[in-house]
């Protein structure tokens, strides 16, 4: 039996997300976030969730969030602000085919 080595993209493709529009279960706080000057976020997201918009600043949207935790370990400047994971019935439902 072979089985195909799925690339990442591929797999977090097949994921499916019901997002909570009434209530984000994480929050940064813009004005923090502009004083961090590392910004691991950006570089550990694996949903790549946060981004630098044109001027600079930081963005992030929780829509497609793994609710792995990991920006919640590496964020050091306390720029997450709440972090929970989303409602029931809410959230990311993982799939593997
Ligand atoms: S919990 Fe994981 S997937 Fe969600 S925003 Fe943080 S690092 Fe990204
Ligand atoms: S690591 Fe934390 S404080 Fe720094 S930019 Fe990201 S969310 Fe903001």
């Amino acid at each position: 039996m072979s089985i195909d080595r799925m690339t990442a993209p591929g797999l977090l493709g097949l994921d499916s997300f019901t997002v909570d529009e009434e209530k984000a279960h994480i929050v940064v706080n813009k004005e923090i976030c502009a004083k961090c000057a590392e910004k691991p976020c950006l570089y550990v997201c694996p949903a790549v969730l946060y981004k630098l918009g044109k001027n600079g600043e930081l963005t992030f949207d929780y829509a497609g969030c793994l609710e792995c935790g990991t920006c919640r370990v590496m964020c050091k400047n306390k720029g997450i602000i709440k972090w929970e994971y989303p409602r029931g019935s809410f959230g990311v439902n993982f799939r593997c085919g």
